[in-house]
């Protein structure tokens, strides 16, 4: 993959502008937070640290599906449901010990019991290991295996047009003339921004392995419930689209920059708070704007 100098220009992403449209103090607190004073900064740090349950169980069911995928690539054994389980199980109890939680934090709950997201990790790794998808990726053939990218290292970082942007994929995989994207969502659908990643995705491949593969094949797979795979049509209009809604979205970004190249911040006043308190209820920094 091709790899890039270090520059601290604003890298536009999905969920960075995300956040960014949710509240510009919580983008403020999530990507700025060392430019506020040391006890506002060391507490806004504190709280980024922090997990939440459902990102948890999603962490846990990544983690085990690489796992699981680096061992395919030694072995087209089956996988065995009984050891899988305990595996979930121990790594589960594992991140539960050493992490510290929102939940808990804001006295939601008083501990967190591991059980429960052990047993819906295992609830999502086992919808995909049982899946039709999952048999055709145990008999590719090693050449296929060889080439395969599991949660390949770094950011993600790409660049669109010319522009910085980051876009993480959780497993690439080349076949034949083709690359197949994949991306595990162990939450609900949400097809406008999953729409979004995906044409990130496709981009990303193109522009990494440019020329490389006839085809790129980029799909979400939902995992919670049952195991349901979205490969949606990608147009030349779609990717000219895209391409026009990074740009804007990175100018938005960048409109709160003091410093664009060094994507240093306006002041801490110009991030005004969300007025959707709704918003308010589950985000990591609401003690800091006293809000619940
Ligand atoms: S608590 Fe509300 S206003 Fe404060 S950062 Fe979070 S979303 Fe924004």
């Amino acid at each position: 993959m091709k790899t890039f100098p270090f520059t601290s220009e604003l890298g536009w992403s999905v969920s960075r502008y995300d956040v960014f449209q949710s509240c510009k103090r919580k983008y403020y607190y999530q990507y700025y937070a060392k430019f506020d004073e040391p006890a506002i900064r060391d507490r806004a740090l504190y709280l980024k640290s922090m997990t939440t349950v459902p990102l948890e169980i999603g962490n846990i069911a990544h983690d085990v599906m690489e796992s699981i995928l680096h061992r395919l690539i030694k072995s087209s054994q089956p996988v065995d449901m009984d050891r899988l389980k305990v595996f979930v199980r121990n790594r589960t109890q594992e991140y539960v010990s050493s992490k510290k939680f929102l939940e808990v934090h804001y006295k939601e709950l008083e501990s967190i019991d591991w059980e429960p997201l052990a047993d819906r990790a295992f609830a999502s790794i086992q919808n995909i290991v049982t899946s039709q998808r999952f048999e055709w990726i145990l008999n590719l053939p090693q050449q296929s295996k060889d080439q395969w990218m599991i949660e390949p290292s770094g950011f993600g970082e790409t660049r669109i047009e010319g522009m910085k942007a980051y876009c993480k994929v959780d497993f690439m995989l080349p076949h034949d003339d083709t690359i197949y994207i994949m991306d595990w969502k162990t939450g609900k659908p949400d097809p406008e921004k999953h729409r979004k990643q995906l044409i990130g995705y496709s981009l990303f491949a193109s522009y990494h392995f440019e020329g490389r593969f006839a085809n790129i094949i980029p799909m979400v797979c939902y995992v919670k419930e049952s195991y349901e795979e979205v490969q949606p049509e990608i147009s030349g209009e779609d990717i000219a689209q895209f391409v026009d809604t990074v740009r804007r979205e990175s100018l938005e970004m960048k409109g709160y920059n003091l410093d664009e190249m060094k994507n240093t911040p306006k002041v801490k006043s110009s991030f005004p708070l969300t007025e959707q308190a709704s918003s308010c209820r589950f985000c990591e920094y609401r003690e800091l704007c006293d809000r619940g």
